[in-house]
């Protein structure tokens, strides 16, 4: 089978062609300045091809990559009919999608309606399925949300102490992201403990970071919100804040919310304790060259992930398994190690040794740890073509 994967933003377009049974990809690529003037940069047969092709709208974007995949050369397949299904990443299900689903006109109008809650991605969501029905009329088109996999979340997790009102009428809750990537690690950490009734904490510790808290499969908790700016500290993100130091920022410096919004976004999280960088390499190399702010930086990133490990191990009643993945979470030894340092009263206990692995699954906890500690590097692209895959055989 191959299913085509599509992550469409304003102005760019990520694709794959990837086998759901094998995970291998035979070709990926992206699209960027859609609307300026519009260049293709594709990845297949183990060379890179970069094409400036004009691209006015999506629509172009898409016809481009499908032009690309049947060329006789750069391509990888003969025919556009041999694509048996589009695979479309989508931010924002609010409270209409809880898993995902083949794309008709009412899941068009839900993801629609779904706008208001994430009004920069769901736009550019849409934008890229509607360009793939125009050229592809009759390939089943899948919607693969980032914030489904949370929707099992209970009342007490979900809702905000704020007044009704705002949950009723506007559906402000929190809903949680990188929902795909908690979905695949779950769905591994299962495969891999082999039981599925484990009480789990992901730590997804990338540029955006999240955790979420697992019990026989289903979400519990996640430490992102109504937007990816809750939670753990990020690479520009503040994470977690008294939001009153948006009103006296607003107030002091003659902000607008969206200024300010903005700079909590872009400006803050461990680039702003650094100083240096919001890459965690950069960071790690100015701590080890002796900058205080960026050890800072990194202490306050393990501390406060630590404090969520610790927060969902008391939500869920106990811990049989923690997981990281990510950029961070699968490559820094380093970072595992502060993350975990002071966590053995909850019975986690890293193996140095066995901690010091990068990019693969890998168990990194010592033998009498009560906690099995995974690194489990995460396949977005794997989950949302398994999912377009067992959708659309499930329709047959
Ligand atoms: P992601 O958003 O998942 O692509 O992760 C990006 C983050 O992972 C960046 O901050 C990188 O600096 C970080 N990262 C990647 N490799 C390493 C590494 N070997 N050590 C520390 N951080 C890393």
């Amino acid at each position: 089978m191959n299913i085509l994967i599509i992550n469409a933003g304003s102005s760019s377009l990520k694709y794959q062609l990837m086998d759901p049974e094998t995970g291998v990809v035979s070709a990926k690529g992206l699209c960027e300045r859609i609307y300026i003037d519009g260049r293709l940069t594709h990845n297949a047969n183990g060379k890179k091809v970069v094409k400036d092709i004009p691209m006015p709208t999506h629509s172009e974007a898409i016809q481009a990559v499908l032009a690309i995949l049947v060329d006789p050369v750069d391509g990888v397949i003969k025919s556009t009919d041999e694509i048996d299904a589009v695979g479309h990443r989508v931010l924002h299900g609010g409270m209409e999608f809880y898993d995902s689903c083949i794309i008709n006109d009412e899941v068009i109008a839900a993801i629609e309606k779904c706008i208001p809650l994430g009004p920069l991605h769901n736009p550019a969501n849409l934008m890229g399925i509607r360009a793939c029905q125009a050229v592809m009329p009759s390939t089943p088109q899948v919607a693969v949300f980032d914030t489904a996999f949370h929707m099992t979340m209970p009342p007490v997790a979900y809702r905000y102490a704020i007044p009704t009102e705002y949950y009723k009428n506007d559906s402000l809750r929190r809903y949680g992201f990188h929902g795909t990537s908690h979905k695949y690690v779950t769905k591994r950490a299962i495969e891999l403990m082999g039981r599925s009734d484990i009480k789990l904490v992901n730590c997804h510790l990338g540029n955006g970071s999240s955790l979420s808290a697992v019990k026989d499969g289903k979400c519990q908790d996640t430490s992102m919100g109504l937007t990816p700016l809750a939670g753990v500290p990020m690479g520009t993100r503040s994470g977690d804040l008294d939001p009153a130091v948006a009103q006296f920022v607003m107030n002091k410096y003659g902000m607008s919310a969206d200024e300010c919004l903005n700079m909590l976004n872009k400006k803050s999280g461990v680039l702003a304790i650094s100083g240096v960088s919001s890459d965690f390499r950069d960071i790690e190399e100015g701590a080890a060259a002796g900058n205080e702010d960026c050890a800072l930086a990194l202490d306050k990133f393990a501390y406060e992930v630590r404090k969520y490990i610790g927060s969902y191990a008391a939500a869920l009643g106990g811990l049989d398994c923690l997981v990281f993945t990510a950029g961070v979470g699968e490559n820094s030894a380093s970072m595992r190690a502060r993350i975990c340092q002071n966590l053995e009263y909850l019975g986690v206990k890293l193996d140095p040794e066995k901690n010091n692995v990068r990019g693969k699954e890998a168990i990194i906890s010592a033998d009498d740890s009560k906690v099995t500690v995974w690194v489990i590097p995460t396949n977005e692209e794997l989950m949302i073509a398994q999912d377009t895959a067992a959708l659309v055989n499930a329709a047959k």
